[in-house]
């Protein structure tokens, strides 16, 4: 019998375990999850933490829950990868070996590594610093709000759009919008990495009065002064300054031979493969594919890595066609006022952008209650 390891009970992990529970014989193979935490979190709610409008203590569940009783879950934290072994080594002191595996760790932001971001700046990716941000935004009564990504990459590309427009909506609620200024920064020469996004996101920043600063890399930020400052030269002034962190992988994978220094693992754009080893896959945020890491890019990673698994056990070739990943993606922008829009894409084929209208709101409303039932559990 082979014994399949998946690292990181999150969105990519659950649903390959779930798939492969419901596709692989239990004679044929043994699937175990391997985890750091029991809890499985529900990140895009995070981004409506800071507004009131999602509870903290209501965005995460039971990991043992959402998995199909065949699998079985160990919460322990890996902290060495032994290809050459085909084993792993945990935090708790076990040595776990493999037949086939498939790392799923995510992402991790790292505000620490920006000098002054931890003492003067906020973010929304943790529950808890949503939190903190929640009371910041709730005794706010206006000055000069900056948004900014500090890194790419980072987790849901349009999340840093999304606070920016859902923030000027919450501060137009309040009544502080009028004495108050937005400014929104980023690292490239546009305010949007996909171009074919740009002009919706510049019509709507023009409406809305809200300034964009291109070409602004996070350098530091100074807490005690409230001057955020760029490699560029540019300082900007903040009376509450929300940046997204710079992200990296999980620890054991920065400077793996099998990953990059910040712990993005080499994988294979099409199979999901890693760094051409024949019985490792990689999905999610921790890969180093130049895609959106994107809960939606793992659910459409997934299937693609549980074929080629099934087809490695019974030694078979993958079906024509059905094991290789385009690149496809699919992002909601909520750009409040109850309003949204969608971002749909692959490798080939850039997104067209439609105005945000009510029907994507709804939608992306609807699809924030169901992932629990239908995403983890893989019936979608
Ligand atoms: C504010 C916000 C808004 C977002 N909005 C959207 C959105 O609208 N649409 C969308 O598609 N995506 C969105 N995302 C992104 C989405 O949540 C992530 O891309 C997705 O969760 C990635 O799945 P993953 O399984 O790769 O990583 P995760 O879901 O983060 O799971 C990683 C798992 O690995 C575990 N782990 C980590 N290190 C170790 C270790 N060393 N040992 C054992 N276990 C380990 C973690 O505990 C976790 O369970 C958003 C994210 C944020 C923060």
């Amino acid at each position: 019998m082979k014994k399949i390891l998946i690292l990181g009970g999150g969105t990519a992990g659950t649903i390959v375990a779930n798939r492969l529970a419901h596709r692989l014989r239990a004679e044929d193979a043994s699937v175990e999850v391997v985890s750091d935490s029991p809890l499985h979190y529900y990140q895009p709610a995070q981004l409506y933490i800071p507004f009131g409008e999602e509870d903290p203590r209501k965005i995460a569940r039971s990991e043992r829950k959402l998995l199909n009783p065949k699998v079985s879950l160990r919460i322990d934290t890996i902290s060495e990868w032994l290809p050459d072994k085909q084993a792993l080594r945990t935090a708790k002191g076990d040595t776990i070996s493999y037949d086939y595996l498939v790392i799923a760790t995510g992402s991790v932001p790292c505000p620490e590594a920006v000098e002054g971001f931890v003492a003067g700046a906020d973010h929304f990716y943790t529950p808890e610093a949503a939190y903190r941000l929640y009371h910041k935004l709730s005794e706010f009564e206006g000055g000069s709000l900056v948004v900014g990504v500090g890194g790419i990459p980072y987790k849901c590309p349009v999340a840093p759009l999304e606070f920016t427009l859902l923030a000027e909506a919450f501060l137009t609620h309040k009544g502080i919008r009028s004495n108050t200024e937005i400014v929104y920064t980023f690292p490239l020469n546009d305010v949007f990495q996909i171009p074919s996004v740009v002009p919706v996101v510049r019509a709507l920043f023009e409406r809305r009065s809200i300034r964009a600063e291109t070409f602004f890399n996070l350098e530091a930020v100074d807490a005690e002064k409230k001057v955020v400052k760029s490699l560029e030269g540019t300082e900007l002034p903040f009376d509450i300054l929300v940046m997204t962190p710079p992200h990296k992988g999980a620890p054991f994978l920065r400077g793996h031979p099998m990953a990059d220094n910040d712990g993005w693992v080499k994988t294979d754009r099409n199979t999901l493969r890693v760094n051409g080893l024949p019985n490792v896959w990689a999905l999610g945020d921790t890969t180093d594919l130049p895609i959106s890491k994107a809960g939606s890019t793992a659910h459409f990673e997934a299937p693609v890595v549980v074929d080629q698994i099934e087809a490695a056990i019974h030694r078979q070739e993958p079906p024509p066609g059905k094991a290789t990943y385009n690149g496809h993606v699919t992002c909601f922008i909520d750009a409040g006022y109850g309003k949204a829009t969608i971002l749909d894409f692959d490798y080939s084929h850039p997104p067209a952008v439609n105005e945000p209208d009510e029907f994507r709101h709804l939608q992306k409303i609807a699809f924030n209650k169901l992932y629990w039932y239908l995403v983890p559990t893989a019936v979608i």
